[in-house]
C-alpha cells in the first residue's frame, strides 16, 4: 500500500465538474482519496491562455504500482476529454510547450520513492517550480518532505514566494 500525491488541473470546460468527475473516478480505479485540497485558480503556466487554470491537489493510498497509476490517470484524462492530438495542433500553431486541456493529472509523490524511467519521474521534476502546484499541496501535506532536497511543501512553497 502506497501514498500518493495528485495533482488535477484543467482550463477548459466545465473545470469544476471535470475535477469533481476525476476525483471520484481517482477514489474508484487508484483508490480511496484520503485528503483533498480546495480548488485554486491561477493564471496558465508556460503559455498564454485566455482563461485561468483549477488546480487541486489530493492524496490517496494505492496498491497499484507508479506506472499502473500513471495507466490510470491517462485512461481517466481520455474519458474526461482530453484529446492529445488537439493540444499538439495548439502547440504547434502557438509554438508554446503547453495547451489548454480540459484535465490533466499529474503524479507528484509516489510515497518516497524517486522515480526515473522514460514515461514516469517522480517526484514531478517540475514541482519546486510550481507555485499552482505547491499552493494545493501544502493544504493538505505541508510538512510531506521531497525525498531528494529533503525540502517539505511549505519549505518549497516559501523558497518560490520572493
Ligand atoms: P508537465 O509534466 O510539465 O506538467 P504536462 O502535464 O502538460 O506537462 P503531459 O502531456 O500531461 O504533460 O504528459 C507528458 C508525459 O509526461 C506523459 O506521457 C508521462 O509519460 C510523462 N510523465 C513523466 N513524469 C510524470 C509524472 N510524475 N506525472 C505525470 N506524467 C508524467
Ligand atoms: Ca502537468
Ligand atoms: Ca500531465
Amino acid at each position: 500500500m502506497a501514498r500518493i500525491f495528485l495533482l488535477t488541473g484543467g482550463n477548459a470546460g466545465d473545470v469544476k465538474r471535470t475535477l469533481q468527475r476525476a476525483q471520484q473516478l481517482i477514489n474508484d480505479r487508484i483508490g480511496p482519496v484520503l485528503h483533498c485540497s480546495h480548488r485554486y485558480e491561477s493564471e496558465a503556466w508556460g503559455f498564454e491562455a485566455a482563461t485561468r487554470f483549477s488546480n487541486q491537489a489530493l492524496e490517496v493510498s494505492t496498491d497499484l504500482e507508479p506506472e499502473a497509476v500513471l495507466d490510470a490517470v491517462q485512461e481517466i484524462e481520455r474519458e474526461l476529454g482530453r484529446n492529445r492530438a488537439a493540444e499538439a495542433i495548439e502547440k504547434a500553431s502557438t509554438g508554446a510547450q503547453y495547451a489548454s486541456r480540459p484535465i490533466d493529472i499529474d503524479l507528484l509523490f509516489y510515497d518516497d520513492a524517486i522515480i526515473a524511467t522514460e514515461r514516469l519521474t517522480v517526484p514531478h521534476p517540475l514541482l519546486a517550480e510550481r507555485r499552482f502546484a505547491l499552493v494545493p499541496l501544502c493544504e493538505i501535506a505541508r510538512t510531506k518532505r521531497h525525498p531528494s532536497t529533503g525540502l517539505t511543501v511549505g519549505e518549497m512553497l516559501e523558497s518560490i514566494r520572493s
